[in-house]
């Protein structure tokens, strides 16, 4: 299994692979893979001391763009590896943004709400300085919502002030996206990454002529990406059978059939236990006889069609990458595949619909709060939603001619795309 400090290392083993295998400019391709700035910090608040990190990777396509992490195992080699990675997801699906990312090494599950706002804005102290919306702007990531966005965007416009700046505040808020609606947010912006995604399965599902209530899915991590892009692939038709989350999830089979789960039910149940793994029962709101509870690893394993991990990276590693029986796998997560098991599944001719496509629908809609800040628009959900199918829909369209004009796979193809385009600024 690839460790967290083996991730950039492994991400940029992809890229260089690409590029040698292209003919790309090495010169350039070995100056694009070094960040252009690693920033660690120390922020103190009451009794605790944290390091967090913000990793500005390249800028040559727009400001920088990425989330933050807050999670235990939070690394700087993690954060090189997303901030990487960002920038290749703006080049792919054309937004002009660079590529950053941002954490802190912490269990935000053992901070109280007062302890997390006084992280969320020293985050934003120490780093206020590199940040801003035409510099870097950060949108939320794993364990981090709207609420912590409101909480840093707060503390930069406060600072902004104290500094006398003069710029409107609509403009000031441009500085952090995935903010609540009520606070300079987007409508649509936490379905966006989801919808996208499902949307790129949809129009996948259309290349290959296969019909979609024919294709049973399987998704690991049902937060913000996951919950989204179950609920969306059932309203495309899609068969969603199993959901998990940290603590092991349901498989819904009715003798040898896999059969769909209510996703919104699900998600009440969950709401209401607390967790996934209680929502197999009957009765009350998790009225879902015939479910049972499966753990992570064997979600993997699970004989459907589809396979969508959706919570962290490195989840299909060498270890496990022969148990799997999907024959497409969407990526959500960041990073989900590692390098060694990419090549494995690609070789069984498992169609790997890659990251840094998949799930740009989230950056997509990241894009349009950024501008609807700076123009002083409102976009509603319909327009948000409207706007992320059309881009979504002409990356899948490009990344797909790449991949068969070159005739190399899926996602050799968006890595070759995205630095084409990249590489010369595009
Ligand atoms: P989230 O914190 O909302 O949800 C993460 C989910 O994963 C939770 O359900 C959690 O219980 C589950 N999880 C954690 N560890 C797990 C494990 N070992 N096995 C199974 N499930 C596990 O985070 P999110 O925003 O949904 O992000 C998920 C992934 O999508 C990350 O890789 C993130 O980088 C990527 N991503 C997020 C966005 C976005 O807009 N939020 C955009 C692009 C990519």
């Amino acid at each position: 299994m690839t460790s967290q400090q083996d991730l950039f290392a492994d991400a940029k083993k992809a890229i260089l692979s690409t590029a040698q295998k292209h003919h790309l400019d090495a010169k350039l391709v070995e100056e694009f893979l070094t960040p252009n700035r690693v920033v660690a910090v120390k922020i103190v608040t009451g009794n605790h001391i944290f390091t967090g990190f913000r990793i500005q990777h390249n800028n040559k396509r727009g400001p920088y763009k990425g989330g933050i992490r807050f999670h235990q195992n939070v690394s700087k080699e993690e954060i090189a590896a997303l901030a990487l990675w960002m920038s290749l997801k703006c080049a792919v699906v054309g937004i002009p943004f660079g590529g950053g990312k941002g954490g802190v090494v912490v269990d935000p599950k053992t901070l109280t709400e007062k302890e997390l706002e006084e992280l969320s804005r020293g985050y934003v102290r120490a780093l206020y300085d590199v940040i801003g919306p035409h510099k870097d702007v950060p949108a939320p990531d794993v364990n981090t919502n709207p609420k912590i966005m409101e909480w840093m965007a707060h503390e930069y416009v406060k600072i902004s002030k104290s500094h006398r700046s003069t710029l409107p505040e609509h403009f000031l808020y441009a500085s952090f996206t995935g903010k609540p609606e009520s606070l300079y947010g987007i409508s649509g912006r936490k379905e966006s990454t989801g919808f996208g995604g499902a949307v790129v399965l949809r129009e996948t599902i259309k290349k290959l002529k296969r019909a979609p209530h024919t294709l049973s899915l399987a998704v690991q991590g049902f937060g913000n990406v996951g919950y989204h892009f179950a609920y969306y692939a059932a309203q495309f038709g899609c068969k969603v059978t199993a959901v998990s989350d940290s603590k092991g999830g349901i498989v819904m089979k009715k003798g040898n059939a896999y059969t769909p789960l209510d996703i919104p039910l699900v998600m009440r149940c969950k709401m209401e236990k607390g967790t996934l793994a209680g929502c197999y029962c009957a009765g009350g709101v998790c009225d879902m006889r015939g479910g049972k509870f499966i753990s992570n690893e064997d979600l993997l394993k699970l004989p459907v069609d589809i396979l969508v991990p959706a919570a962290l990276e490195n989840v299909i590693h060498r270890g496990n990458m022969r148990n799997v029986k999907a024959r497409i796998i969407v990526e959500m997560a960041n990073g989900p595949i590692s390098q060694e098991a990419s090549s494995y599944l690609t070789q069984k001719g498992v169609l790997i619909v890659p990251d840094i496509l998949a799930n740009a629908g989230g950056v997509s809609g990241s894009y349009l709060e950024w501008k609807q800040n700076l123009e002083q628009k409102t976009y509603t959900k319909e327009e948000t939603l409207g706007e992320i199918e059309r881009v979504m829909k002409h990356a899948l369209s490009s990344v797909w001619k790449e991949a068969e004009r070159e005739k190399i796979a899926l996602k050799e193809a968006a890595y070759l795309s995205a630095l084409k385009n990249v590489l010369h600024g595009k």
